[in-house]
């Protein structure tokens, strides 16, 4: 088998971080995140890195051309010779286009899209608080939330503006008109798999197992 390419795609909310975290260490590749690279090269001050930095200290987002050269560097290192599971890329059709030229005949090998109903991940994202001295999640109605205080450092746990109403309207309406023509992209060429990700988090994994149990793509 060649390279393992996989695309996890779903609303904010969805659970991705979570099903990504387990399958990448089930499938011994790395888990991809558009923010972790962002970060790292911006904290190791690549070249691609401090143009990032210009970028958002500008107050710019940053484009799809410059995410998509970061995501080819990331593809370099060692760890990525086996594969990478993307999380949070691509975003938009432009840099699902982008990612198939870029892995050329070893191309994404199984998009997995988190279908989870709005009203839910609303539910879900409104509900969550947040440290804001460790950056610890917890639920509203966790002993934490009903507090304000963390377990783990005692220091105040918040809701974050991003998980108020209105923003998470805003955020769903972006990732309906950005991602969601992704998964025409995907359904195309033969490569999409929907899983219920409203199921509890195990249940959710051993779908995603299974899918790519079918399709030979589980190692073991
Ligand atoms: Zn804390």
């Amino acid at each position: 088998m060649g390279r393992l390419i996989l695309v996890l795609l779903g609303k904010q909310g969805a659970g991705k971080g979570t099903q990504a975290t387990r399958l990448a260490q089930t499938l011994s590749i790395p888990h991809v995140s558009t923010g972790d690279i962002l970060r790292a090269a911006i904290r190791e001050g690549t070249p691609l890195g401090l143009e990032v930095k210009a970028v958002l200290e500008s107050g710019a987002l940053v484009s799809d051309d410059l995410v998509n050269r970061l995501v080819a560097e990331r593809l370099t290192q060692p760890d990525a010779v086996r594969g990478a599971l993307f999380d949070g890329y691509p975003r938009t059709l432009n840099q699902a286009e982008a990612l198939e030229v870029m892995l050329g005949d070893d191309g994404v090998k199984l998009c997995v899209d988190l279908e989870v109903p709005v009203e839910l991940v609303t539910a879900r994202l409104s509900a969550r608080r947040v440290c804001s001295n460790c950056g610890a999640i917890y639920r509203a109605s966790d002993p934490e939330g009903v507090s304000g205080r963390c377990s783990t450092c005692g220091g105040p746990v918040v809701q974050r503006a991003d998980d108020q109403p209105a923003a998470i309207a805003e955020r769903l309406a972006a990732y309906e008109r950005d991602t969601a023509p992704l998964l025409d992209f995907y359904r195309d060429r033969g490569l999409l798999v929907s899983v219920d990700g409203a199921r509890a988090p195990d249940e959710v994994t051993a779908s995603i197992a299974a899918a790519l149990s079918t399709r030979g793509l589980a190692r073991s």
